[in-house]
């Protein structure tokens, strides 16, 4: 099996499906038993070493590991925030570019926040990954083992002895938009979903695709059969404003995007999550609010949930946050129309671990 773009990482086992791990492994004349014991390891046990395949002859495991597992993704620093709750991790790549991820705990579960691509093309202002532009996409096994090494840490006991046991949640909400790398997106989704063995057994009810509104990708997500959850980045809900903030608005409007995320909700049944960015004085204003409400309710209430979060200023922007009164009555305007709304914590900010904050800028430069 090969990567089919230019500039990929070497092919990895966690860039196949098991459907093809019978042509990849007679195409390195391996019998495909090996490449089911490998899995096993790296999605059950959550390992890429050769030390702990103990069921596999001893001359072999070198050599499987350096072709079905290569090293893609190495931890480089770690930063802890919110008293341990949330742990930003610094990845370098094999071309020696970087992304991050944020791990989270919350009462009960274990969130992941994950990276689709390194940079971001879409240029939305006040967004510091959109500020690097796109240096490339990531592979499927490149998003997979970002989960694996989360999935271990949760299991080694990173949050202490109360902590969750095990990674329950994943959020394509780190670096890069997830729908301009639409095949790997999937294929790296179908993996975190399989069972164990050849997946991570993680429900993907409990995993969520946010996306600006790339709108044909989002209805080609809506006819894969996946019970995954869509975050639509909407922070306005008027073209001439969403044209300034999220670019990619010009392309599609405001009218089109939520039809696509409608359709999303009758396709799968599951609720599409609104994210709103509350930023002072650009988006916040109480008619902003009634105009939201007003083109979310003409299909309903029950097919959303808002999600506004205070912007988390981008060092060097002049973008700040909405004033907590501004919040107030923000959420209150939607909650009056019956809207499900949920005013979002922000988590390690002070780490720049938080929405709209990753950059890698420690490697890229
Ligand atoms: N590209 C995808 C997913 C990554 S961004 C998307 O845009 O949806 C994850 C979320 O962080 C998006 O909702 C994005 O709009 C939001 N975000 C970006 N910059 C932010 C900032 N400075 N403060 C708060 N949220 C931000
Ligand atoms: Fe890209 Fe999302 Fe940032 Fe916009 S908000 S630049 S789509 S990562």
């Amino acid at each position: 099996m090969k990567s089919p773009d230019p500039g990929q990482p070497p092919a990895h086992l966690a860039d196949c499906e098991p459907d093809e791990w019978a042509s990849w492994a007679a195409s390195l004349g391996l019998p495909r038993m090996r490449l089911a014991q490998t899995a096993r390891h790296y999605f059950t046990h959550l390992s890429r070493s050769a030390a702990d395949m103990t069921d596999l002859p001893a001359a072999e495991r070198q050599r499987l590991t350096e072709k079905l597992l290569p090293d893609l993704v190495r931890p480089v620093t770690e930063q802890l925030a919110d008293s341990g709750q949330t742990i930003k991790t610094l990845y370098r790549l094999h071309d020696a570019t970087a992304v991050e991820t944020v791990l989270m705990t919350y009462p009960g579960r274990a969130t992941l926040c994950l990276s689709s691509q390194v940079g971001c093309a879409m240029g939305c202002p006040f967004c510091a990954t959109g500020r690097l532009g796109l240096k490339r996409n990531l592979s499927a096994a490149e998003m997979v083992d970002q989960v694996r090494q989360a999935a271990a840490a949760v299991r080694q006991g990173v949050f202490g002895t109360d902590g969750p046991d095990r990674l329950s949640n994943v959020v394509f909400m780190g670096m890069g938009e997830p729908l301009a790398n639409y095949r790997a997106t999937v294929r790296a989704v179908r993996a975190i979903g399989r069972p164990p063995g050849s997946g991570f057994g993680i429900s993907l009810r409990h995993l969520t695709i946010s996306t600006c509104g790339l709108v044909p990708a989002i209805e080609r997500l809506a006819g894969e059969g996946l019970p995954v959850r869509l975050a639509l980045s909407l922070h306005a809900p008027d073209d001439a404003l969403r044209d300034q903030l999220v670019p990619v608005n010009r392309r599609f409007g405001v009218a089109r995007t939520l039809a696509a995320a409608y359709q999303y909700y009758q396709a799968t049944g599951r609720r599409v999550s609104i994210e709103y960015a509350l930023m002072r004085d650009i988006n916040d204003q109480a008619w902003r609010a009634s105009l939201l409400a007003e083109r979310l309710c003409q299909y309903g209430t029950g097919w959303v949930h808002l999600n506004p979060i205070p912007l988390n200023p981008v060092a060097g922007s002049v973008w700040t946050a909405s004033r907590p009164k501004m919040q107030d009555r923000f959420v209150h305007r939607l909650e009056v129309s019956g809207l499900a709304v949920t005013l979002r914590e922000t988590r390690g900010q002070e780490i720049d671990g938080a929405c709209g904050q990753l950059a890698a800028k420690e490697v890229l430069n």
